[in-house]
């Protein structure tokens, strides 16, 4: 049995990076019947920076589509962060024990801060104990992670020793990481897709969007004409091949043409955008659905939201009597 907590910012368009490097890997997790799986919209992660209000609900909407789309709700709770107020509220007490210098030691932190300097708020820099709460508070014990997160999970596995050992109690177990390997370089070649970088292309694109971003995206650097052979190895275009062109097209077609030279790489990339277009049609066509009905898209979010309030509440009073709040117990 594991418990799974993993969440998703309302910070922009989920786009294929997002979708191939964690999403899909959060529906096979949480297709696991031994797997109880919690997956957050976590809106109080992105107001640590500068956002705008008027559009953020429709933000939270919109992540809350995508991640329905995929499937995620057919066995996972799907929930906004905010709705459950417990998570700010065990950050507070989780707060407490927390080392300032393990918090300063966040390279996550060190990077942000550098981006928006003008407007550092304290959130910022106790975020990562706001996200030691998300998963502790449901007691996860198994949290998907890319290796820029590290670092906060095991602050999260820290957390969870801190208290037990400061109060003498079992509270929380230690979250171990499922790891996510897979990274999906932006269309310029950059490290990461980001929309900041415009190097993206979106989940929910149509095929019209998705060729027109494909076709200039970044490939073999040393395949500079069609007579060279190509690497798919370093090539981000096979990458996202791995994921959604399944064998034996993938060796077959898409490797041996390559590294023979017997397909350019504009036949490459048609036939990316093809097996894209049979992965993500119905997600498309879901998320379309999704929209139309508002309604019902609410609906999911406020159950999920009810089922980890209880969950939260009875995870609330262990820590409260653990912590010894005046009324956890009946009063003296
Ligand atoms: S043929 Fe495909 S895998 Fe090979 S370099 Fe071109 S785009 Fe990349």
């Amino acid at each position: 049995m594991a418990t799974i907590f993993s969440g998703i910012q309302p910070t922009g368009e989920v786009h294929l990076g997002n979708y191939m490097g964690a999403l899909r890997h959060w529906v096979e997790l949480s297709k696991k019947p031994e797997h109880t799986s919690y997956f957050s919209i976590v809106d109080c992660h992105a107001f640590t920076i500068p956002y705008d209000a008027a559009t953020f609900p429709r933000a939270v909407f919109d992540a809350a589509v995508a991640v329905l789309a995929v499937g995620l709700d057919e066995r996972a709770t799907v929930f906004v962060q905010s709705d459950v107020p417990q998570h700010t509220e065990l950050a507070w007490y989780l707060g407490c024990v927390a080392p300032m210098g393990e918090l300063g030691r966040m390279t996550q932190f060190k990077e942000k801060s550098e981006q928006h300097k003008t407007s550092v708020g304290a959130g910022l820099f106790t975020y990562p104990i706001l996200m030691a709460a998300d998963i502790l508070l449901y007691k996860g014990t198994l949290v998907p992670v890319g290796h820029d997160q590290l670092q906060h999970l095991e602050f999260a596995r820290d957390m969870a020793r801190h208290f037990n050992h400061r109060f003498k109690a079992e509270v929380f177990p230690e979250p171990k990481p499922h790891h996510l390997t897979l990274r999906i370089k932006g269309t310029d070649g950059g490290e990461k897709m980001s929309k900041s970088r415009g190097n993206t292309i979106a989940m929910l694109d149509t095929p019209e969007q998705v060729w027109k971003k494909l076709k200039g995206a970044f490939t073999d650097p040393q395949r500079l004409t069609r007579e060279i052979p190509g690497r798919p190895e370093v090539c981000n275009i096979y990458t996202m091949h791995t994921v959604v062109t399944p064998e034996p097209a993938l060796t077959e077609v898409v490797h041996n043409g390559c590294t023979t030279a017997k397909i350019g790489c504009g036949d490459c990339k048609k036939l990316l955008a093809e097996s894209l277009e049979r992965d993500l049609g119905p997600v498309r066509a879901r998320a379309n659905e999704l929209r139309a009905q508002p309604g019902r898209v609410l609906e999911i979010l406020n159950e999920g939201g009810a089922t980890c309030r209880a969950k939260a509440t009875e995870t609330m009073r262990e820590v409260k009597e653990a912590a010894g709040v005046f009324g956890a117990r009946s009063r003296p």
